[in-house]
């Protein structure tokens, strides 16, 4: 799928937080989008996503002006993992997968439907856990799950909001190839929202970088994760290098002055 974002602005009640934003995601691209704490990268997830209302602007999933599109077509073109689950009632993990196919269903599951449930499982090795209840899983196993959830959907683009944070580095690894795997053979778009700028320079197409609500720097990890850029983003002096034909950065120092006021800020006040 082809979003094109245009002249786009957005605020909470009193707040304004995305300003200004322009680009075009191309279809079947993986993008991360990474920036400090608070620099709105959940909020344009969301925004794509329709759940939240712009100022002004627009978002163009194909063509087609998002705000104009029904939920249930959204559904079936788009799957978003949220940053945490707010499911509160009680289910199987077969069952929450098994949602993921809601929008392409009637009211009764097809054994198409079950047949995708079943595969998903046994791709994200799920299947010893397909009968336990979700919400008393650990926080990594619900983050797999969710995932697992919004790839049953078979979404033309997957919006994934941190889908790594609760997961030990193996099953980064394993989910990160089970994306770019799924892009290639469904031609599926992601943009997905990455704490771990290693992760992210490693499988993304392209990054967006966000600082205070704009794009600072668009483009390949190479281009993106430079010292100027890191130093003017997060504040942090970094050493980047490549390892395996991918960037690499490593955070070595918060930038003078930065770090003094940092610990005058957290100095113990007795
Ligand atoms: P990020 O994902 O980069 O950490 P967010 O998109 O979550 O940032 O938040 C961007 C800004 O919007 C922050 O200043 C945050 O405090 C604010 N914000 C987030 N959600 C809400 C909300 N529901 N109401 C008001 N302000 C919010």
């Amino acid at each position: 799928m082809r979003i094109d974002i245009r002249n786009f602005y957005f605020s909470y009640p009193g707040r304004k937080v995305l300003h200004d934003i322009n680009l075009i995601i191309e279809d079947s691209e993986i993008v991360c989008v990474v920036g400090p704490n608070g620099s709105g990268k959940s909020t344009i997830v969301k925004c794509i996503e329709s759940l939240l209302v712009p100022d002004s602007g627009q978002i163009l999933l194909d063509g087609k002006e998002s705000r104009n599109m029904k939920r249930i077509d959204m559904a079936k073109k788009i799957g978003y993992v949220p940053q945490s689950s707010n499911l509160t009632f009680s289910a199987t993990v077969f069952d929450i997968v098994l949602m993921g196919r809601r929008p392409h269903a009637s009211w009764q599951s097809s054994m198409i439907d079950i047949d995708i449930v079943i595969d998903i499982l046994l791709l994200l090795e799920l299947e010893d856990i397909a009968l336990r209840q979700f919400n008393r899983l650990s926080g990594g196993q619900q983050q797999r799950v969710l995932i697992a959830r919004a790839m049953a959907q078979h979404p033309e683009l997957l919006l994934l909001d941190e889908p790594t944070s609760a997961l030990d580095i193996a099953y980064q690894l394993d989910i990160m190839n089970i994306i770019t795997n799924f892009v290639t053979k469904k031609n599926m778009s992601v943009v997905m929202v990455v704490h771990d700028l290693n992760l992210a320079a490693r499988y993304a197409d392209s990054i967006i970088m966000l600082k205070d609500g704009r794009i600072h720097a668009r483009g390949k990890p190479e281009d993106v994760f430079t010292e100027a850029n890191l130093s003017a983003v997060y504040d942090v002096e970094a050493v980047i290098g490549t390892q395996k034909e991918k960037v690499t950065i490593i955070p070595v120092a918060r930038n003078k002055g930065k770090e003094k006021k940092y610990e005058r800020e957290r100095a113990p006040t007795f």
